[in-house]
C-alpha cells in the first residue's frame, strides 16, 4: 500500500490572551521574542517575555524554574541567552505551556501539506509542526474538503479507518498517527 505523509502547519503564533492588571481586562499579549535568563552556578530560571498589546506591560512566561544547570543542555542555554528566534517561536507555539501558565491561547489557522490520495487505497501518516489541540476530524475534513456529513458517511462505510484506534469523530490529533483511506 502506498504511504503518503501529511503535515499540519500553522500560519502564525497562537493569539495569546491574559488578564492585564493595568488595562483591567483580558488583552492580547504578544511575544517579544526575548528571553529573561537568570543563571547561577547551580540553577537556571528562564522566561519568555510577552507584552500587553494595549499598554505594553510585560508578562514573563515561565519556561524553566530553578532547573539544575546540568540538566539543561549547554546549546539550549546559549540559544536562550542569545534570544534565538527559532527557540522563541518554539515556546510561543507551545499551546499547552501557555495554558499551563495561565494564558488563554487560540489555535492558529492551519493547513495540511501533502499529496492527495489519487484513486488508490493509501496509508496516511499524519504529523504536525507543533502540538495543538485539534480534532482529527477537522484535519481530515479540511484536507479532503469534506462536509461533516460526507465525512461521517466515509467512516460509516469503512472508507476512512484509524490505525491507532483514535475516535475519528471526537478524537484529538496525536502525532504521529496513521489512517487508511480506501477507494
Ligand atoms: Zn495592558
Amino acid at each position: 500500500m502506498k504511504t503518503i505523509a501529511w503535515e499540519v502547519t500553522f500560519s502564525g503564533l497562537p493569539k495569546t490572551y491574559k488578564y492585564c492588571k493595568k488595562c483591567k481586562s483580558k488583552t492580547e499579549y504578544i511575544s517579544s521574542e526575548l528571553f529573561r535568563v537568570n543563571a547561577n552556578q547551580k540553577n537556571v530560571d528562564v522566561w519568555l517575555i510577552y507584552r500587553c498589546n494595549s499598554c505594553k506591560s510585560t508578562w514573563n512566561m515561565p519556561i524553566y524554574q530553578r532547573i539544575n544547570r546540568l540538566k539543561l543542555e549547554q546549546q539550549e542555554l546559549e540559544q536562550l541567552m542569545n534570544n534565538d528566534s527559532i527557540i522563541a517561536k518554539k515556546y510561543a507555539m507551545d499551546y499547552y505551556l501557555l495554558k499551563q501558565q495561565g494564558a488563554a491561547p487560540e489555535v492558529p489557522e492551519f493547513s495540511v501539506n501533502g499529496d492527495m490520495p489519487n484513486g488508490e487505497t493509501v496509508n496516511i501518516v499524519l504529523t504536525g509542526e507543533y502540538y495543538m489541540p485539534l480534532k482529527i476530524s477537522k484535519i481530515i475534513r479540511r484536507k479532503l474538503g469534506l462536509s461533516t456529513q460526507a465525512y461521517a458517511e466515509l467512516i460509516a462505510s469503512g472508507m476512512i479507518v484509524s490505525c491507532d484506534g483514535i475516535d475519528l469523530y471526537k478524537g484529538k490529533f496525536i502525532q504521529p498517527t496513521t489512517i487508511i483511506i480506501k477507494t
